[in-house]
């Protein structure tokens, strides 16, 4: 039964590679850019087991955890993707994942700032995403990539 649940969770066919662009992983974590988004620099950390709050974690798993946001949120600058990132973790997902969503100047032009823009830009990002915001969102991930396994 659980495996019927967990075959129709995106999260776990991210933890299993079949969704998503993956950058790096570590023993309990993977960490990639959105699957559907193509937005640069919009990261996701998913937990590799089907949980859905922090609490679920031990302590080592957190600092785990909280060592690959730092490493992210890091690589970001490092590599002048983004200057500005919000971090959402939301529990009523069945499967616990962060967002660590970064923030254009052109996302204030048309939406204004702040956290409840966040699914309005996303879905203006799939929409109207270019062959050439495609095309940088698959370079920074390389470059993510280069800069993880250095
Ligand atoms: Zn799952």
């Amino acid at each position: 039964m659980s495996d019927i649940i967990n075959n129709e969770c995106t999260g776990c066919l991210v933890a299993r590679g079949e969704v998503g662009a993956s950058i790096f992983e570590t023993e309990h974590f993977i960490l990639n850019q959105d699957a559907e988004v193509p937005l640069k620099g919009f990261l996701i950390v998913t937990s590799k087991k089907h949980v859905n709050s922090l609490i679920d974690f031990n302590e080592n798993e957190v600092e785990e955890l909280s060592s690959l946001l730092y490493k992210a949120r890091k690589a970001l600058s490092n590599l002048n993707i983004c200057n500005e990132v919000t971090i959402v973790q939301e529990e009523r997902s069945k499967h616990f994942h962060i967002w660590l969503f970064p923030y254009y100047d052109w996302m204030q032009e048309k939406f204004g700032k702040g956290i409840k823009y966040l699914r309005d830009i996303n879905e203006y990002v799939i929409e109207n995403a270019t062959e050439e915001d495609k095309s940088e969102t698959l370079d920074t991930i390389e470059k993510l990539k280069e800069y993880f396994n250095k």
